[in-house]
């Protein structure tokens, strides 16, 4: 029997319950135990969403089992490369592994146009090319070599970006580096999911974060802490720690206004002796319900209970089997794009006996 303290990866899910797991609570310096930013939110209903998938974050999405044929629904809070970082794995094996439909991003616009999710679409499907292409003619992909960004407007304050199947997904301007980043609120069968990636405390949080059940918002370690451990100047430290993120006494601020079921801090780089500073520094606004997140927590949630579990997952994970009817036959190949190298490239290859090398739809 498994222990019930331990989430285990292939536990169904309940048809009245939001699961929500982190993929990546850390910070661009990627480190083995926590990985960039990234959040899966599965539901009762069979629908899956991620919102955003940094740096590494994706190893610990793919140790989770979710069929990649569900991986369709991607929300980008900013474009800082901690949020994004994997969304180019994501893509590729999505496509080989079964998503044989388009991968759709959300994401905000900027006060200029070239630094808005368009944009960075438009340069992201140039960037891989190469990649893709390569791997269209040797797989089939159906549609799941198409990727459709979904821009929308960061200045609006509520905006609805997401309405399907009973889930509504609102977006709202958060306070980051520059003008752009955005927030979300998923509501779905009566439970909230609210997400502030990156940014400081703000009105819009507390306008659209009101009674959500789980409200996970970004949080710095203190700056004479973080300067101390990553060896800036204590002013640097400062302008990253306050001036763009937010200290936990901070988002403990925006817990106090938002009160949710469930408090989530993460964005925080881990460390032992860190945790007492961290909950005190929260304890000075807020003292409700919290968790300080770690890679691979598991919240499970529905109208009556809150449970944390951590997942114990395979260090070398397979891929798990489409969630369609693997039965049904394949989309069929592009004759055209099979690949096919040079003549001069053909002529140098070294033929094995035993070994079949053509590529066949
Ligand atoms: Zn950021
Ligand atoms: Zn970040």
């Amino acid at each position: 029997m498994s222990d019930p303290n331990f989430f285990y990866p292939g536990e169904a899910l309940s048809p009245d319950t939001m699961r929500i797991t982190a993929l990546g609570t850390g910070m661009p310096f990627c480190r083995r135990a926590q990985k960039s930013p990234g959040w899966l939110v599965e539901l009762g209903n069979g629908d899956v969403f991620v919102f955003d998938l940094g740096t590494g974050s994706s190893a610990n999405l793919n140790a989770f089992g979710v069929p990649h044929s569900k991986l369709d629904k991607v929300f980008l809070t900013h474009l800082h490369v901690d949020h994004w970082g994997d969304l180019t794995s994501l893509y590729a094996l999505g496509m080989v592994r079964g998503r044989f439909e388009p991968l759709h991003v959300w994401g905000p616009s900027a006060k200029e146009e070239r630094l808005g999710t368009a944009a960075f679409g438009e340069a992201f499907q140039k960037m891989m090319a190469w990649d893709i292409e390569s791997r269209m003619g040797v797989v089939n992909t159906g549609e799941g070599h198409r990727i459709i960004f979904h821009e929308f407007d960061y200045a609006t304050p509520k905006k609805v970006v997401y309405e399907e199947n009973g889930v509504l997904i609102t977006a709202f301007p958060a306070l980051h580096c520059l003008d752009g980043p955005n927030s979300y609120r998923l509501d779905w069968n009566d439970l909230s999911f609210v997400f502030l990636g990156d940014g400081k405390p703000s009105q819009f949080i507390v306008e659209n974060g009101q009674n959500a059940d789980v409200l996970i918002h970004e949080a710095f370690v203190p700056a004479a802490a973080y300067a101390q451990k990553t060896h800036l100047p204590l002013q640097i430290a400062s302008n990253i720690a306050n001036g763009v993120h937010c200290p936990p006494r901070s988002a403990g601020k925006i817990f106090d206004l938002t009160k949710p079921r469930l408090a989530v801090l993460y964005h925080l780089m881990l460390s032992e002796d860190l945790m007492m500073p961290i909950m005190d520094d929260l304890r000075i606004t807020y003292d409700g319900p919290v968790v300080i997140a770690e890679d691979l927590l598991v919240i499970d949630v529905t109208k009556n209970d809150i449970r944390q579990r951590q997942a114990v997952l395979p260090d070398l994970a397979w891929p798990v089997p489409s969630h369609r009817d693997d039965s049904r036959p394949r989309p069929p190949m592009d004759p055209d794009m099979i690949a096919h190298l040079s003549p001069f490239l053909q002529e140098a290859e070294i033929k094995v006996e035993g070994v079949d090398t053509d590529i066949r739809t």
